[in-house]
């Protein structure tokens, strides 16, 4: 039986939550850590649900978190894996325009990753491209070296067990079902018994504004969750795709657009797309959670979204139920595919804070509520960056309570 008195507890053993607890294992080797998860293992969410793309950093606002974070993450993931031998692969990938309308952002892209710091971008003609991509058509591409695949359900493994052999605990099996707070401590209730705790790190995904709630704060936003779903290549065609093919994104949305990933097992998928999501883990398009969807439509954030890009989710939503449509946006950048050459891959669910002013958070939020923090927005880039956000949350973790 676990002993019931921490310094500090971490709720959620997502790629998040267990860098923040490997950070804290390092930094404070003497402090009696905890990682509650609910699931019987780790990754079992968006973690373990993603594309695994190892992001270069060339898509955030400059001075952002999740660029410097992204930069510094994505070096340091690829130096975590290769210590650790962990199969990864820094193949590049290019993003690319097929229409006239698109060069002015692709261009501005460009200039972004190069304000992020990153080394050998280059714009690149339809001849070139071909050299990177054979079968890829676009007018124009961004070619960026840096980016690479990895898998991060093993990375979180690896995280749990360098955790556990620190003299942390890592309890599966383990949802927190309520938090008590008093002057010095907090004590997390728990199916499996209750614990004590001196300070709390709030890294639980889907359920973060949830969390926030139970401890008696008011999250700034609400999470909402958005279903990415995949096709994967038949492996007779994977040969189309030697990296990773992206279009120019929307730049109204965080989402990337649908997109091929050439994994790092060599399995080719496409995708994701971004449907809402009937509830928080609803991997399947038939998944409802009443609570989770009274809790999205009861929301004025909700509607303030849906009114300003309705148009742009009813699109989603097509191309979720029509597999041509799906294709179609595909063949943009890749022509020689057909219906016939996708088959239902995976899915995976994004926990997407939205305000109540209906805007999409755009960058990493860490809130502070005196001896508790909060990681209240941590999408895509998190995975790659999730070294360095460990880092970053430690840090504020010390100045507040850690110390
Ligand atoms: C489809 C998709 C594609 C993506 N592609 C990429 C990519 O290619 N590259 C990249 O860098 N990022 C990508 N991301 C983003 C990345 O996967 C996430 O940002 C990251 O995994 C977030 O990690 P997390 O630890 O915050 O969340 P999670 O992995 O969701 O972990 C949160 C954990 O908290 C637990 N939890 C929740 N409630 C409780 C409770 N009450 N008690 C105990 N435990 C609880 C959950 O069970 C879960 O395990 C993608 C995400 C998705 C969904």
């Amino acid at each position: 039986m676990t002993d019931s008195r921490f310094n500090v507890a971490v709720i959620g053993a997502g790629v998040v939550g267990l860098a923040v607890a490997l950070e804290i294992t390092r930094r404070f080797p003497q402090l009696r850590l905890l990682v509650l998860e609910k699931e019987d293992g780790v990754a079992r969410h968006q973690s373990g649900h993603n594309s695994g793309v190892i992001h270069s950093g060339v898509y955030y606002k400059p001075g952002s978190l999740k660029a410097r974070l992204c930069v510094t993450g994505a070096a340091a993931m690829v130096e975590f894996c290769g210590q650790h031998g962990i199969p990864h692969k820094v193949c590049g990938k290019v993003i690319v325009a097929t229409t006239p309308d698109e060069l002015p952002r692709l261009e501005d892209l460009c200039r972004r990753g190069q304000t992020n710091g990153l080394a050998g971008l280059r714009l690149i003609g339809p001849e070139e491209l071909r050299e990177f991509e054979p079968h890829a058509r676009g007018i124009k591409a961004l070619y960026v070296p840096a980016t690479g695949v990895t898998d991060y359900a093993l990375v979180c493994e690896k995280y749990a067990e360098l955790i556990s052999a620190a003299g942390g605990s890592v309890l599966t099996s383990a949802a927190l079902t309520g938090i008590k707070r008093s002057e010095n401590e907090i004590v997390l209730e728990t199916v499996r018994g209750a614990f004590s705790t001196r300070a709390l790190i709030n890294c639980a995904g889907l359920f973060s504004d949830r969390i926030s709630r139970m401890a008696g704060d008011t999250p700034s936003a609400q999470i909402i969750p958005f279903r990415g779903e995949y096709y994967d290549l038949v492996p007779e065609r994977a040969s189309l795709v030697r990296a990773l093919i992206y279009p120019v994104p929307d730049p109204r949305f965080p989402f990337l657009g649908v997109h091929f990933t050439r994994r790092v097992t060599g399995k080719v998928d496409a995708g994701p797309n971004a449907v809402l999501a009937l509830a928080r883990e609803g991997y399947r398009r038939s998944d409802v959670n009443l609570r989770d969807l009274a809790s999205s439509v009861t929301y004025s954030g909700f509607w303030r979204m849906a009114g300003r890009l309705w148009r742009d989710g009813l699109a989603e939503w097509y191309r979720s139920l029509s597999k041509s449509a799906f294709v179609r946006a595909l063949q943009r950048m890749l022509p020689e595919v057909r219906d016939d050459d996708f088959v239902p891959g995976g899915s995976g669910v994004r926990a997407q804070a939205v305000t109540p002013g209906g805007a999409l958070v755009d960058d990493f939020q860490f809130v502070p509520s005196r001896n508790v923090l909060h990681v209240l927005n941590v999408p895509s880039p998190a995975a790659t960056a999730s070294l360095a956000i460990g880092r970053a949350v430690v840090d504020t973790a010390e100045k507040l309570f850690l110390n």
